[in-house]
């Protein structure tokens, strides 16, 4: 078996873009990325502020259930990076008011029983509401879930008979946590495919952070690895336009330069891994008879805002992620504690998931600092009031991750595509992980393959 080495022209330099320029590298590809941003990671990237602390887009966590994305962090030997925590879901609540969902080492599903008995907040009616419904969450076929995508998870939720109070105090959290949507915005499918999935295996739900800042400990070993093997990178550039030969195939891209110039880029094939809103502005319209895009055209995306928060005194001690369903700060962490690069004596760095962000992201930056602080107040009765801030850094993602409404899952794609020499890769397009770090690595592995398959000669 034989491959002709071919030129592949990456757009987009997110996880999927990147994962896929790695592996084409690897199987002899020329491969030249194209980002639009000085920095590469996409939503997962980081940069430093004019005083040198590392800003994240947002709070990214691993999961136990991933895997590839730990098969190329082993495979660039910084796979140690990760910090695993505790195997406890903490959830904390006005007045101080706190919960948590501990797992044992036992096989699934008994793993899950001391969530069940050992909980206090929700009373016995209640738990037994939820684990009458947990049948078809745990042991649900494919085709169960994909018929569940007709329905919103709230919907789904009272169908079954499972308490409101664990829907407004349980799901709100985890549902906003997962897409930044509330349980009413957000199909059944993907809430209960991934539980399913966290649920099913011990380990799976188990959380992990980076050591640091992802552009210090992933994105530049990745980039430097693909610059090893000779892949080209080239930020700042961004894909304008897409030139069509008669066939719908892509004849070259008209990429704008930093200083406005229009330059012309041609390869033998391309990828295309952006966003899918980013995506809808650069398809031509003649792909639009394919139904495969008319899909791709309707998906819409989520807006998010992110808040770091320093003060000068430590305001929680909890070394992991926190969940809680009161206010907008669904899911934060201290990273003065998950994580050592970020480290500080006796004052907290937080980082604050703030959603849903549809009524907050058009706000001025101190009028959602303030916000965020009034709901911390009650959440920390006992510390949050005898602190001050000392530095909030907001940063504002009016389109993340695709929107996962119901209905939408059909018109995600493989990453194979009817136009001859375009993959599409990004958490939109189809592999089990939907919009994550680990669905960003599946679908630009998939892409490789695909692209790989394409041109093999025997
Ligand atoms: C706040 C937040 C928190 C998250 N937390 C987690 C988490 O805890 N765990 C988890 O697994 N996932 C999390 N995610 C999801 C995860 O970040 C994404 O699923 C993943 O990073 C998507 O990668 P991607 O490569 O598909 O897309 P992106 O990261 O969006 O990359 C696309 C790239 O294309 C570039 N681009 C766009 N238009 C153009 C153009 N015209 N020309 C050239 N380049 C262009 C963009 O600048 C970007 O770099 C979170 C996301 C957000 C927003």
């Amino acid at each position: 078996m034989v491959y002709k080495k071919k030129k592949v022209i990456v757009v987009g330099g997110g996880f999927a873009g990147l994962t896929a320029a790695h592996r084409l590298l690897k199987e002899n590809y020329e491969v030249e990325i194209i980002e639009k941003r000085a920095v590469f990671g996409g939503k997962w990237s980081a940069w430093k502020d004019a005083s040198g602390d590392w800003i994240e887009t947002g709070l990214h966590v691993f999961f136990g259930a991933y895997e590839e994305i730990f098969d190329l962090m082993k495979e660039l030997n910084i796979y140690d990076r990760i910090h695993w925590k505790e195997h406890v879901l903490t959830y904390t609540l006005d007045a101080g008011e706190r919960f948590e969902f501990r797992t044992i080492k036992l096989p699934s599903p008994f793993h899950l029983l001391p969530t069940v008995f050992k909980n206090h907040y929700f009373n016995w009616m209640e738990k037994l509401s939820l684990a009458k419904a947990l049948g078809p969450i745990l042991f649900g076929s494919r085709r169960y879930y994909d018929e569940q995508d007709k329905i919103t998870y709230q919907e789904w939720h009272r169908k079954h008979g499972i308490a409101d109070k664990m829907l407004s105090k349980m799901f709100l959290p985890m549902t906003l946590a997962l897409k930044f949507l509330a349980p009413k915005d957000i199909a059944a499918k993907i809430v209960l495919d991934v539980s399913g999935t966290f649920l099913r295996k011990n380990s799976a739900s188990r959380i992990g952070f980076l050591k640091g800042s992802p552009d210090q400990h992933f994105t530049a070993p990745l980039l430097q690895d693909i610059v090893n093997r000779g892949g080209q990178v080239v930020n700042e550039h961004k894909l304008s336009k897409v030139n069509l030969n008669s066939d719908d195939s892509i004849a070259s891209l008209l990429v704008e330069t930093p200083d406005g110039k229009q330059i012309t880029k041609t390869a033998d094939h391309y990828l295309f891994a952006l966003p899918i809103h980013n995506l809808q502005k650069v398809m031509p319209e003649s792909w639009l008879k394919y139904s495969y895009f008319q899909g791709l055209k309707q998906i819409k995306s989520v807006p998010v805002v992110t808040l770091h928060l320093w003060t000068d005194k430590a305001i929680t001690d909890i070394n992991n992620i926190i969940f809680s369903p009161d206010g907008n700060i669904p899911v934060y962490a201290d990273m003065s504690l998950t994580t050592p690069d970020y480290q500080l004596k006796e004052q907290s760095r937080f980082q604050f998931v703030v959603a849903p962000a549809d009524e907050l992201i058009d706000l001025p930056d101190d009028e959602i600092v303030s916000h965020v602080w009034r709901g911390l107040q009650g959440i920390f009765p006992e510390t949050a009031p005898k602190a001050q801030i000392t530095k909030s850094v907001v940063v504002k993602v009016p389109r993340s991750v695709y929107w996962p409404a119901p209905g939408t899952d059909k018109f995600r794609v493989p990453q194979k595509t009817p136009v001859k020499n375009l993959t599409l890769a990004g958490g939109y397009t189809k592999q089990r992980f939907y919009d994550s770090m680990e669905g960003a690595v599946r679908s630009g592995n998939r892409a490789a393959d695909a692209i790989i398959a394409a041109h093999k000669i025997e």
